[in-house]
């Protein structure tokens, strides 16, 4: 059976550890890609253009959205992130499960274009951990946490909107969790019906004996 990739959204609060999640997946298993996003926020340390993010300024983001480069774009906390059309388009051609590590406005506008994209939505254990899982990444300021923290409160609200929610308590189970939902999602009968119909064709030769 031939396999098509799955476009996956993964979401979840600042600090949830859904980075740790998509690396882990990445380097465990082959199936799949990640898609690298344009961003206007400035490269925090460590980070790679091109590798985490493509850094762009306002004006050559705005260029992307004229030139219709994008998926979807959102604005979160002052700076402008957006999937550029032409690597997630070349991964699913390779049957890659693609993955999308956006944030909730971009996740509905991608539902809309693509209904058969999975969405998963990343959560802590609790919210107290979620504030200290932020101030102990130590790569923001405090005005920066509390704005994230906000930001969850108001993104808490459309989880409901996700096919599903994984819990980070212990980051190994949450990636043979998020794995094993991927997984099965190949064998959904709406993924596979190129499938079917050639099976149900071969089996019409039955009926002529
Ligand atoms: P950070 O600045 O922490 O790297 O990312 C901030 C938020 O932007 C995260 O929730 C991240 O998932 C989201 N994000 C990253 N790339 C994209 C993108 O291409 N589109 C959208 N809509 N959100 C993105």
């Amino acid at each position: 059976m031939k396999r098509k990739g799955v476009l996956l959204v993964i979401s979840g609060f600042a600090g949830t550890g859904k980075g740790t999640l998509v690396s882990m997946l990445l380097e465990k298993y082959d199936n799949y890609a990640l898609s690298v996003s344009a961003t206007t926020r400035k490269p925090r340390q460590g980070e790679v253009d091109g590798i985490h993010y493509f850094f762009k300024t306002r004006d050559e983001f705005l260029k992307m959205i004229e030139a219709d480069e994008l998926f979807e774009y959102a604005e979160y906390v002052g700076n402008f992130y957006g999937t550029p059309k032409e690597y997630v388009r070349s991964q699913m051609e390779r049957g890659k499960d693609v993955i999308l590590e956006i944030e909730m406005q971009g996740a509905l506008k991608i539902k809309e274009q693509f209904p058969d994209a999975l969405l998963l939505f990343v959560v802590p254990p609790d919210a107290d951990t979620l504030e200290q899982r932020l101030k102990g990444r130590g790569t923001e300021t405090p005005e920066i946490i509390c704005k994230r923290l906000h930001r969850a409160v108001e993104e808490a609200e459309f989880i409901k909107q996700y096919d599903y929610v994984i819990v980070n308590d212990k980051i190994d189970e949450c990636v043979e969790e998020a794995h094993a939902i991927i997984q099965s999602e190949h064998y959904r009968t709406m993924r596979n019906m190129e499938f079917v119909e050639k099976l149900q064709k071969d089996l019409a030769k039955f009926q002529q004996k």
